[in-house]
């Protein structure tokens, strides 16, 4: 599938592409075999199975945006306005990640984060003047004032709060239960880090705000972009013991239902799913080794 077309971008020297990895210019017009992701609202055209689509399945005439690789193949996606005019199936992000390898996942959600970028920010919000591409870069520039705009993430922080059991024995994980969303769901501490802070100090203010409790040093585990919460969303994950293990959390009852601690070795069954970072961070304390297997 790679040839001297689908070769990486000359921005990206090294070994030959695997997975996926992002792009802003493949230096050439899309061919027929390339990957295609055409987006619509919040979803995104694949085939009947959910694998990607080829650009020459589809209108030739469309405005394809290069968005990254997939195994060195360039991808472009492109913003449909009459999505029932083109053949195939349309699928939020969240489905596809549950079904796809973590390559195509993060493709998809790329495409997704830039179409809609590019859908909300056609004008110069200092001087109105229609806004232009950077060549090679997801930016946008104003050709009256200068102003530069490039793709923001949203960074939100998810933390797997622990405390030691009694001596040699198993600790204990603290869940949460939110009072949106999915409400059954048992989930991890988390939220968005202000403007000013660090990821460390985001870590220590959501769970002051959200259980009351205080940790010790967060510890790095692992990341995971994330489409579903809105396009653009970078998940930082981490775990940390909480500073007094006797302490109760304290839930607000606007944010949060419900706090509780359980056991590692007894866990409720309704758990984050298998794709997402809070699972692999609640395994990662279950095992008490790496987040993820291999
Ligand atoms: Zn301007």
């Amino acid at each position: 599938m790679t040839g001297p077309a689908g070769s990486p971008p000359a921005s990206s020297p090294g070994p030959p592409a695997v997975g996926f990895r992002p792009a802003a210019d493949h230096g050439r017009p899309p061919h027929v075999d390339d990957v295609a992701l055409p987006v619509s609202g919040r979803k995104l055209l694949t085939a009947d199975d959910g694998r990607p689509i080829r650009v020459g399945t589809l209108p030739g005439d469309l405005a394809w945006v290069a968005v990254g690789t997939l195994d060195g193949t360039p991808a472009w996606a492109v913003d449909v306005t009459e999505p029932e005019s083109l053949p195939g199936r349309w699928r939020g992000w969240r489905g596809l990640a549950a079904e796809l390898p973590a390559p195509q996942a993060d493709l998809a959600g790329r495409a997704l984060a830039v179409i809609t970028w590019r859908r909300t920010h056609r004008w110069c919000g200092a001087c109105r003047a229609e806004l232009a591409d950077v060549p090679g870069e997801t930016a946008r520039r104003c050709p009256d004032c200068g102003l530069t705009l490039f793709l923001p993430l949203t960074v939100a922080v998810l933390t797997a709060i622990t405390r030691p059991g009694p001596a040699g024995g198993a600790g204990d994980l603290l869940l949460v239960r939110h009072t949106y969303g999915p409400t059954g769901l048992w989930a991890l501490v988390a939220g968005f880090v202000e403007a000013g802070e660090s990821l460390e100090a985001a870590v220590h203010r959501e769970t002051a705000e959200e259980v009351g409790l205080t940790l010790g040093p967060p510890t790095y585990v692992d990341s995971q972009p994330w489409a579903f919460s809105g396009p653009g969303t970078l998940l930082v994950g981490f775990t940390a013991e909480v500073a007094d293990p006797t302490a109760a959390p304290v839930v607000d009852g606007t944010e949060l239902a419900e706090a509780r601690w359980f056991p590692v070795d007894a866990l409720p069954a309704e758990l984050p799913p298998a794709y997402s970072l809070s699972r692999w961070l609640i395994d990662a304390a279950v095992r008490g080794g790496p987040p993820r297997a291999g």
